[in-house]
């Protein structure tokens, strides 16, 4: 192999690798605004520069091959002299805004500026002036005075997100980026040019001038917008998500997500309809003072009054792997019904070759590896629906999901039966109908585990504290425990959800039956899948990880994602 030396360290690199490429390889940082690792070479920024000896002047390291013998510096006076100057040509014209500007905490320019920056300006003439606040799209707008155009932002549109929507105008320090033509910067990826523009100029109209970097906790989850399940970080500020964005995942995601996914999979977390407490249905109506203890024991006596042939339980692509095995366990031990099933959300014609998938749910895989379907000659999905209009399964457990909205006919059908229990997150269709509602926790507070398409299994971690995870056990394995106390403090006044994991609701109600399920937090029911389920075999959320692990049985499943 060849062998190229960084830094008096020696590396062995492929054939065509760049400078920056076997750098980056080997944890060692090379300054750079215009290099992305999944983007074509542009090699306009210059802040790359490196001294390589035998060679006249400085070169870039992210278009300059390495080549077997080559001795490159990264930091050598020469080196760090060139960096000094190209950040001194980029601060001419970048406005000193930084105590308002958006990015600042996580901007490139800043940090660079502080690292190989002179300190002082030589400028004294007046700075370019150019738009301010101009919509590129529905969720991007664009600073032009900011922009140091390093192209990244149209090199990604152009080459991941495959849409030429906007490209540079003018030149020299006119320079400036501008839709085409009667085009909109509206592609379903345009918000990932906000992670990689190096400064402020391309920023989120959802979540900007919400709140500072550095007021927010970030916490490492899974997108519940699709079964792609990429790879996320959470950002809340006093107990409200305010922002997603995307986690690298080579096996998921690479470094990208969906708009769908970042503006609309938080929002419902921090909803005025989320259902806040146990609610019974009284002379038709839903009162919410009843407490936990009254909605447990009503839903007790309600069930006892039915077969088991008449009960049946409609799992969810939508609730963790837990909730579901848990849900499962209860229907073939307490309710000894063979009626279980879930249904999926399939959406064919939204699906693409880069990320989005049709199935949009996050775990419509695991749900029925967790035992989610027909026992033994019990009723599917859809069996349960007819046999709910035909009146023989009188009595319907449900949970995470709303099945009275995917049709008139199901929503009709729901009013035949005699008792409906609901465990839901927020207002809707099937709350309306139903007799006892339990608040369940989103995918934002609770731990679990979800299972992508590919057959990967992957964590969630509580971001926001309900009301139950302030007094739980749960909350002792969340990976950020340290930062977990201080937030909590801040917390103190935020609004709180009095809502519970579903397997801790279905828990309660199964040992009212004198069963002695005996779990204290979401990883002993995964212990025991880990135990019992062969797909499962051998796992625990230790393994499992941050990026997640693809489950053995379904290696073949896995295909390449983007192109
Ligand atoms: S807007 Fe940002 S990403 Fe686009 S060219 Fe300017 S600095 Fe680069
Ligand atoms: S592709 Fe799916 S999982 Fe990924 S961000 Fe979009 S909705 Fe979420």
């Amino acid at each position: 192999m060849p062998i190229v030396t960084i830094n008096d360290q020696k590396f062995e690199f492929d054939s065509g690798e760049t400078i920056i490429q076997v750098a980056e390889r080997n944890g060692i940082d090379i300054p750079h605004y215009c290099w992305h690792p999944r983007l074509s070479v542009s090699g306009n920024c210059r802040m790359c520069l490196v001294e390589v000896e035998k060679m006249p002047k400085l070169v870039i390291a992210c278009s300059t091959l390495a080549m077997d013998g080559m001795v490159v510096h990264v930091n050598s006076l020469k080196a760090i002299a060139g960096r000094e100057h190209v950040m001194e040509f980029l601060l001419i014209n970048h406005p000193l805004d930084c105590p308002i500007c958006d990015e600042a905490g996580e901007c490139k320019l800043q940090d660079y500026a502080y690292a190989h920056g002179t300190g002082e300006s030589r400028f004294i003439e007046q700075k370019n002036q150019k738009p301010k606040r101009v919509k590129l799209g529905p969720y991007v707008m664009f600073d032009a005075e900011r922009c140091i155009a390093c192209s990244l932002c149209i090199r990604f549109s152009a080459e991941i997100a495959k849409e030429d929507q906007f490209t540079f105008v003018q030149r020299g320090d006119r320079v400036t980026i501008e839709t085409f033509p009667g085009k909109e910067f509206d592609n379903p990826y345009s918000l990932n040019v906000v992670d990689i523009c190096p400064v402020g100029a391309l920023t989120n109209r959802d979540f900007r001038f919400k709140a500072r970097v550095w007021d927010m906790s970030d916490t490492k989850s899974i997108c519940p917008g699709c079964s792609r399940g990429c790879n996320i970080d959470i950002w809340v500020r006093n107990n409200e998500i305010l922002r997603l964005t995307p986690r690298f995942n080579e096996a998921v995601n690479d470094y990208w997500m969906c708009d769908h996914g970042r503006i609309n999979c938080f929002k419902f977390v921090n909803a005025d309809d989320r259902i806040d407490s146990p609610m019974i249905k009284k002379a038709g109506t839903h009162v919410s003072s009843v407490g936990w203890d009254e909605a447990i024991s009503k839903t007790v006596s309600t069930i006892k009054r039915f077969k088991s042939d008449e009960i049946a339980v409609i799992g969810s692509p939508f609730a963790i792997v837990e909730d579901n095995y848990l849900l499962a366990k209860f229907a073939r031990q307490v309710l000894h019904t063979k009626n279980i099933d879930f249904i999926k959300h399939i959406n064919p014609a939204d699906q693409d070759d880069i990320l989005i998938r049709e199935d949009k749910t996050p775990n419509s895989l695991g749900a029925k590896l967790a035992g989610i379907s027909p026992r033994n000659g019990g009723l599917n999905f859809e069996q349960i629906m007819e046999g709910i209009k035909g009146k023989k399964i009188r009595c319907l457990i449900l949970i995470e999901d709303d099945v009275a909205a995917i049709s008139q006919d199901f929503l009709d059908s729901l009013s035949n039966l005699d008792s409906f229990i609901v465990f839901a997150t927020n207002n809707n269709k099937s709350t309306e109908l139903a007799d006892i509602i339990f608040p369940s926790a989103t995918y934002a507070e609770k731990n679990g585990t979800f299972v992508n398409f590919q057959g990967r299994i992957q964590r969630i971690r509580p971001a926001v504290m309900t009301i139950d995870l302030d007094r739980s056990l749960d909350a002792m394995s969340l990976s950020r425990l340290d930062k977990f106390g201080t937030e909590f403090d801040r917390w103190g006044k935020a609004r709180k959800i009095n809502a519970r994991s579903t397997w801790r609701i279905i828990l309660q109600i199964a040992n009212s039956f004198s069963m002695k399920f005996n779990y204290e937090t979401s990883e002993d029911i995964f212990l025991e899948i880990s135990q019992t389920i062969k797909e499962f075999d051998g796992l625990d959320y230790e393994l499992i990880g941050e990026l997640g692990i693809q489950l053995k049985s379904y290696q073949l499943v896995e295909e390449p994602i983007l192109v």
